[in-house]
């Protein structure tokens, strides 16, 4: 199965998408956490992503799109997926499903994680990300067992460079703009589920499943 996690930054995106890959035993891919990954190695991808993703803008369509093209082509990605944080544009989108039909594939199901904005804020300035496996905390809502420490793997927690109120306030401007046109897009094909997402994780977690099942 092929599933799409979409909605604004701080949504629960990477916090569902991560329990529903453990549940499902499905493969998560998260741009977001690949692009990181990039720029703390340093790579070539990395160094173009950087400055957009300091900024809180979208890292160009096409190095999003190839890193994308790469990752689902691994063998680990044949039987289905998670798509957490892509795509963000309708031009991505557009990509993907061509990617897709040429063998022959889709996208089963659109999550779309309905949040509203005072959630959102709250949510994103308390999160907390683990240094290792990328694991999602919130210093009032989900706090780790001990401080700043990963209850998953004991890794060291930190705040995302991106979550202060200035950078958050440019990427909720940019979700607007960019991401939302997503949900009439996938509407229109058929596949959007809409999801009450300002409740806590675990029933937002139940609902997906048992939508998925359907
Ligand atoms: P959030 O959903 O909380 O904003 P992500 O980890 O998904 O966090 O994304 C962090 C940043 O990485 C974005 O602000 C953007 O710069 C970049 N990024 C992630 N995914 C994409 C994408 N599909 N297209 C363009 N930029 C992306
Ligand atoms: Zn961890």
């Amino acid at each position: 199965m092929r599933v799409i996690l979409l909605g604004p930054p701080g949504a629960g995106k990477g916090t569902q998408s991560k329990k529903l890959a453990k549940r499902t035993g499905q493969l998560h891919i998260s741009t977001g956490d690949l692009l990181r990954e990039n720029v703390s190695l340093g790579s070539e991808l990395g160094q173009q992503a950087k400055g957009y993703m300091d900024k809180g803008a979208l890292v160009p369509d096409e190095l999003v799109i190839k890193m994308i093209a790469e990752r689902i082509a691994q063998d680990d990605a044949k039987s289905g997926f998670i798509l957490d944080g892509f795509p963000r544009t309708i031009k991505q989108a557009e990509s993907l499903d061509k990617l897709l039909q040429e063998h022959s594939l889709k996208i089963n199901y659109v999550i779309y994680l309905d949040t509203s904005e005072g959630i959102i804020i709250q949510r994103l300035s308390g999160r907390l990300v683990c240094s290792q496996c990328q694991g999602n905390f919130h210093a009032k809502n989900m706090p780790p067992k001990q401080e700043m420490i990963c209850d998953y793997c004991g890794g060291s927690l930190y705040q995302r460079s991106d979550d202060n109120p200035q950078t958050i306030s440019k990427r909720l401007d940019v979700y607007k703009d960019d991401s939302s046109p997503l949900i009439r897009y996938y509407d229109a094909q058929g596949i959007l589920k809409r999801i009450d997402a300002d409740r806590d994780a675990e029933p937002v977690l139940e609902e997906i499943v048992l939508l998925l099942k359907k």
